[in-house]
C-alpha cells in the first residue's frame, strides 16, 4: 500500500525550507539538500509507512496520512551532511596569515543522530587550533561541525573527524575539539538517566604536547 505524493504535500515541507536557512546563507549550498529526488523520498516514504505498520499503527489513519513524507523529508533534512565534504568546504576559505595564538571557537550547537539507534543526540561543540601560517574563515569551523554532524554519527568519531578535517586541510601546530552532548538514547531508553552529558575530546599537535597549551583550551571552554 503506498500513498499519493498530492501536489499540497509541497507545502507541508515548507516549515522545513526555513530551518533550511542555516544552510542556505552559505554559497557551498548543496542543491541535493534542498531538492531531494523524489525517487529517494518515495523509498524512504514507503519505509516509513512500514515502520508505522510494524508498531502497530493504522498509516491510514488521518493524522498519519502524511506522515511517511513528513519524516521521510525530515531524515533527508537531518543527514544532509552526506552531500558535504567538509574538507572541500575548508579548503575555499583559507586564507595566509601570521596569527599564530589560539584560535577558539566555542558553544557550536550540534544536533546530530546517533547511528545505533537513530535517535537524536545534542549540545555543543568547541573547536580550536593554532595556525601555522594559515588560518580559515571562523564560520567555517561551525560548517565542519555542522556536515559531520548532520551523518549518523557516534559522539567519539563526530569529534575526530572535526579534528582530520581541520588538521588535514589547513595543517595547524595543533587542533583541539571538544563536544558535550545528551543522548536521548540513553535519556529517552536504556538507563533513561535525563541529565547526564557525555564529554569526548579529540586533540593533535600542540594540544598534546604542550601542557600549557592544553590547559588553555580547557579554561577557556569552560562555561
Ligand atoms: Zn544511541
Amino acid at each position: 500500500m503506498k500513498q499519493e505524493k498530492m501536489p499540497s504535500d509541497i507545502s507541508e515541507s515548507k516549515p522545513h525550507l526555513s530551518g533550511r536557512g542555516n544552510c542556505c546563507d552559505d554559497d557551498e549550498c548543496i542543491p541535493e539538500a534542498h531538492e531531494p529526488d523524489p525517487l529517494v523520498i518515495g523509498g524512504l516514504s514507503d519505509a516509513v509507512y512500514s515502520m508505522l505498520e510494524g508498531i502497530g499503527e493504522d498509516p491510514l489513519r488521518e493524522g498519519l496520512l502524511k506522515t511517511p513524507e513528513r519524516v521521510a523529508r525530515s531524515l533527508r533534512f537531518l543527514t544532509r551532511g552526506y552531500s558535504q565534504d567538509p574538507e572541500e568546504l575548508l579548503k575555499n576559505a583559507v586564507f595566509t596569515e601570521s596569527y599564530d595564538e589560539m584560535v577558539l571557537v566555542k558553544d557550536i550547537d550540534i544536533f546530530s543522530m546517533c547511528e545505533h539507534h537513530m535517535l537524536p543526540f545534542f549540545g555543543k561543540a568547541h573547536v580550536a587550533y593554532i595556525p601555522d601560517g594559515k588560518i580559515v574563515g571562523l564560520s567555517k569551523l561551525a560548517r565542519v561541525v555542522e556536515v559531520f554532524a548532520r551523518r549518523l554519527q557516534v559522539q567519539e568519531r563526530l569529534t575526530q573527524q572535526i579534528r582530520d578535517a581541520i588538521q588535514n586541510v589547513l595543517h595547524p601546530k595543533g587542533v583541539g575539539v571538544v563536544i558535550e552532548a545528551r543522548h536521548m538514547c540513553m535519556v529517552m531508553r536504556g538507563v533513561e538517566k535525563l541529565n547526564s552529558v557525555t564529554t569526548t575530546s579529540a586533540m593533535s599537535g600542540q594540544f598534546i604536547t604542550s601542557q600549557p597549551t592544553r590547559s588553555e583550551f580547557l579554561r577557556l571552554i569552560k562555561p
